[in-house]
């Protein structure tokens, strides 16, 4: 292998670990439920879901495990300290 290739497989290395130089724009996850397979959107700081719960609150526990998964990655709405209350 040469010098440059190694060299970037090394930056790649360091950045992996840097999650913070990464922000997630929008994406689209189809989470795997107990009972059925639900799609979890987001673009530019707002969830959506096609579970029931979603519909009525506005947040879920498949957005919620996302936000988990993807902490730090993700734009914090202004105002939030990144961790949901509830
Ligand atoms: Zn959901």
């Amino acid at each position: 292998m040469d010098s440059a290739m190694i060299s970037k497989i090394m930056k790649a290395k360091q950045y992996a670990a840097q999650r913070d130089r990464m922000e997630f724009q929008a994406f689209t996850v189809v989470f795997s439920g107990n009972h059925r397979d639900h799609t979890v959107t987001f673009d530019r700081g707002k969830w959506t879901c096609t579970c029931d719960f979603f519909a009525q609150r506005q947040i879920c526990s498949h957005t919620m495990a996302m936000e988990k998964v993807l902490e730090g990655m993700i734009p914090v709405p202004a105002g939030s300290n990144g961790s949901a209350s509830s």
